[in-house]
This record gives C-alpha cells, sequence and structure tokens, in this order.
C-alpha cells in the first residue's frame, strides 16, 4: 500500500487539435481566473510522453477538490489526463493516472521509473475569485 502522502502536486494535461483549440484556450482561460494553479505554456507539438498537442496545469494538492470537479463540469468535451506527481513517474503516468474523454496512449519510453528531484509549484495565475 503506498500512502497518499507521497502525492507532492498534481498535473491536469489539456489536450488539444486544431478543431479544439479555441475551446481549449477558454478552459485555460476560466482556470487561470478562478484557481491559483501554476499554468504551462502551449505545446502545440507532442512533447515529452504526450502524443497529442497540450498544455500543462501544474497544481498543489490542496487544489485537487476545487479543481478537478470543475473539470469534470467544464471540459467541454476536452480529453483531460490527471497524474499525481510521486517519486515514480512512469506509475504515475501509467498506472495512477485519471482520464476525462478518451485515454490517450502515452510514450512509455521517456518516463523515468524514479525521481528524486523534486518538482515545486510556482502559481503563476491571479485569480479574480478564490474559488469556481
Ligand atoms: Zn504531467
Amino acid at each position: 500500500m503506498t500512502n497518499i502522502d507521497a502525492i507532492k502536486s498534481y498535473h491536469a494535461h489539456i489536450y488539444y487539435d486544431a478543431a479544439t483549440r479555441d475551446t481549449a484556450a477558454q478552459v485555460r482561460e476560466q482556470v487561470s481566473e478562478h484557481f491559483l494553479v501554476q499554468m504551462g505554456r502551449w505545446r502545440d507539438e507532442p512533447v515529452g510522453p504526450h502524443v497529442r498537442a497540450m498544455y500543462q496545469i501544474a497544481f498543489d494538492v490542496s487544489v485537487f477538490p476545487i479543481l478537478v470537479p470543475w473539470l469534470m463540469l467544464n471540459r467541454q468535451g476536452l480529453t483531460i489526463l490527471v497524474h499525481p506527481n510521486t517519486d515514480r513517474p512512469r506509475d504515475d503516468h501509467l498506472v495512477h493516472a485519471l482520464w476525462m474523454g478518451e485515454v490517450l496512449p502515452i510514450k512509455q519510453d521517456v518516463l523515468r521509473e524514479t525521481r528524486e528531484d523534486e518538482e515545486t509549484i510556482v502559481p503563476n495565475t491571479t485569480p479574480r475569485r478564490a474559488s469556481a
């Protein structure tokens, strides 16, 4: 059994393509307005283990219970991967992840089994309201 204390933070990866980029921009704007998160930049070309264009939202454990339900209700059909960040990146993406919408392939070979360097979340949004 793994204790949930192993989870240091989370990522939500918002996938899009040419047809859904505007929708992804709307979701991005709304998340920035409502949540204190570290918003990643647009990745129009697949990067890392991701096989489709996406941007990343990194957030603290305390944000999960408000952001993830909000994404469930407001993703507008976009495919979203939510994964924990522990010291085991491969498991985080392949075993412990949750998906909204379709389940996309993940490139396994670029994922390390373990990591020691802990990722620090530096929020870069300025929510106008405390929550959605
Ligand atoms: Zn990630």
